[in-house]
């Protein structure tokens, strides 16, 4: 599905898409991206070298 003329950056068209994210409208002309429900909004964790304190028990 396509919306003609609907992209708010450059006025292009906008194809309706979507990921694991949720749907998104995709410009097909610039790229832009329009999410239409920023619902989930998950935060990436970055998890650097875990200390593993007390591990000494065996
Ligand atoms: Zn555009």
């Amino acid at each position: 599905m396509i919306l003609f003329k609907a992209c708010p950056r450059c006025g292009g068209d906008l194809h309706v898409s979507g990921d694991i994210y949720g749907p998104y409208n995709q410009c097909v002309q610039c790229g832009h991206v329009v999410d239409l429900k920023p619902a989930m909004v998950t935060v990436p964790v970055k998890t650097k070298a875990p200390s593993r304190r007390g591990s000494q028990a065996a």
